[in-house]
């Protein structure tokens, strides 16, 4: 696990075990919140022993920025803290949380003491504000990478912690491409933000913010006309395999190269979905 600071008061962890995923803490006069957790109980236990060892209160709050596993399997660590998240973000917990558990525990032994815990404060409609010790933390849905997948803004930080809505490459096969776009358009306008967390990968800083959403927006428009055009060729799955993420406008570099992966499995949900529908 790797930790770094991105204000005086916010932390970000980031694993070494899987995929670059980042969790990260705010610290304020009345204790610590805490985004998200990391895939696996080691680190996770790592990151909460370092919170409580800094000497800036008990952990008060764990917010799930959506239900994904790797973001959502450490909150049972978290006794006695009061687990925050979107009304959609719980109900998907509830529904496929404990199947995917129990799939990712067959395949990695690492997990078998985790349990499943879903948020205890929800919010369903609008903008939710959690004050505490001095800071305020705007959480807002931002569906596309998934239909609960939420932001939290640190307003006296202007610190986004983005989780997966900002990665290195945008992946929506759990969730929907235009609502993505959407998404990560609202953001472009929030002003005078200092530096994004990315839910994988590295921290963006300011001058590099702007840039790295719009790059993302435009991939989520050119490979939509990428696939149409082997759909409308008639073509099979195989053509997707030609389809290069460089000739998308994004690196094949980022998360060690599972980015290519991410990106071969967005162009197959496309056209999976643009079939289906053209089938009628
Ligand atoms: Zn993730």
């Amino acid at each position: 696990m790797r930790r770094e600071r991105v204000s005086d008061d916010i932390y970000v962890f980031t694993s070494d075990l899987y995929a670059q995923v980042t969790a990260s803490a705010v610290a304020t006069e009345a204790g610590i919140i805490v985004i998200d957790t990391l895939p696996f109980p080691e680190e996770t236990r790592l990151m909460k022993d370092f919170l409580e060892g800094l000497g800036r209160g008990k952990i008060r709050y764990l917010i799930n920025t959506h239900w994904h596993g790797d973001h959502t399997h450490g909150s049972f660590l978290f006794e006695g803290v009061q687990l925050v998240g979107h009304q959609k973000c719980a109900e998907a917990l509830l529904e496929l949380g404990a199947v995917t558990l129990q799939e990712s525990k067959e395949s990695s032994p690492e997990l078998e003491d985790v349990e499943l815990k879903v948020p205890d404060i929800t919010f369903d409609e609008g903008d939710m504000l959690l004050h505490l010790g001095g800071k305020s933390l705007q959480m807002v849905l931002t569906p596309g990478h998934t239909p609960d997948s939420t932001v939290v803004y640190v307003q006296e930080d202007k610190v986004f912690l983005a989780a997966d809505t900002v990665m290195p490459l945008p992946y929506f096969v759990w969730g929907n491409r235009e609502d993505f776009i959407t998404s990560l358009q609202s953001i472009l306008e929030f002003d005078s933000v200092e530096s994004v967390v990315q839910g994988h990968g590295e921290v963006l800083l300011r001058g590099e913010i702007q840039e790295v959403i719009q790059s993302s927006i435009n991939y989520l428009e050119v490979i939509y006309e990428r696939v149409k055009r082997v759909v409308d060729a008639g073509q099979g799955l195989a053509a997707l395999g030609r389809i290069d993420i460089e000739s998308c406008g994004m690196s094949r570099i980022p998360l060690n190269g599972l980015v290519q992966d991410l990106h071969q499995a967005n162009l197959y949900a496309l056209y999976q979905d643009m079939t289906n529908s053209s089938q009628g």
